[in-house]
């Protein structure tokens, strides 16, 4: 046997925080996602880096203004439902309103914005936040992992304003005009719709479960009654029922009630290369 580099996926694999996630604190950190609800994957995660005394931004790049089945709402009416609908579950995990974040795109059409226009949005609020850790859709690592729409969308802008933000020429007004400086974020923590085999870290959330379930059981116009038929006041017996959906979809790991990642850190270039320790 050579010294010859470990088998792809080995890598990637090896990489650990130098602190466990259970264990953060006084980190920022900034999530990236499409949906008000992309958050809810990591709820566990996000509940637990808020009470540990990290500061936990959500940003939202659309305003979920189509995802509904209801025939008699219209787009305005949804993006004002799911504004509140997020920062109920937001409060849920103790994480406060201004901390949200909302762009405004429209919902499904995400990757047809001025994608210039985004970043430079994004490389702004990266370069005031300043976070330690960035949370995003996952945009693959040595390949393109594919994800429906705006997800896909979400994770390359993430990731490419996570690599403007580093550079002070780039959207250099910014620097010059608004008194922000460049900002290389050093740890990512990428998350998926499923563990697609790229996982490399998984969170322990015991003791936060409640919280997510809670959280998750506010998305009435998504996973509830009012997906088809929108009404401001659930029943007790719908809001239990949403609230088993959410309980049902927690995974496991040893035991455990885990959300998996793909842990990174290094340089926002080398996302999606394979990384070494
Ligand atoms: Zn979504």
């Amino acid at each position: 046997m050579s010294l010859a580099a470990p088998p792809a996926g080995a890598q990637a694999s090896d990489q650990k925080p130098a602190t466990p996630v259970e264990q953060w604190t006084g980190k920022t950190l900034l999530f990236i996602g499409a949906h008000a609800d992309d958050d809810a994957i990591s709820h566990g995660t996000l509940a637990m880096l808020q009470a540990h005394g990290n500061q936990v931004y959500i940003l939202t790049l659309t305003s979920g203004n189509v995802g509904t089945q209801d025939p008699n709402l219209s787009r305005e009416q949804l993006a004002v439902i799911r504004r509140q609908e997020e920062l109920a579950a937001l409060n849920e995990l103790g994480i406060p309103a201004d901390h949200y974040i909302n762009l405004g795109y429209d919902d499904g059409l995400l990757e047809f914005e001025d994608r210039k226009a985004v970043v430079e949005q994004l490389v702004r609020y990266i370069r005031k936040l300043r976070p330690d850790v960035l949370m995003a859709w996952d945009p693959g690592r040595v390949y393109q992992r594919w994800h429906k729409s705006d997800h896909r969308a979400a994770a390359y802008l993430a990731a490419d304003a996570a690599r403007a933000a580093m550079w002070r020429l780039l959207f250099e007004g910014q620097i010059i005009q608004e008194g922000l400086k460049e900002h290389m974020i050093p740890e990512y923590l990428f998350y998926n719709d499923y563990d697609f085999g790229d996982e490399n870290l998984w969170v322990d959330i015991s003791g936060f479960v409640e919280k997510k379930v809670n959280a998750g059981a506010h998305y009435v116009s998504q996973n509830g009654p009012g997906w088809l038929h929108y009404k401001p006041v659930i029943s007790d017996q719908e809001t239990e029922e949403m609230k088993k959906g959410v309980r049902q979809h927690i995974r496991t790991k040893d035991g455990k009630p885990i959300e998996g990642f793909r842990y990174y850190r290094g340089l926002p270039d080398a996302i999606g290369k394979k990384t070494s320790e």
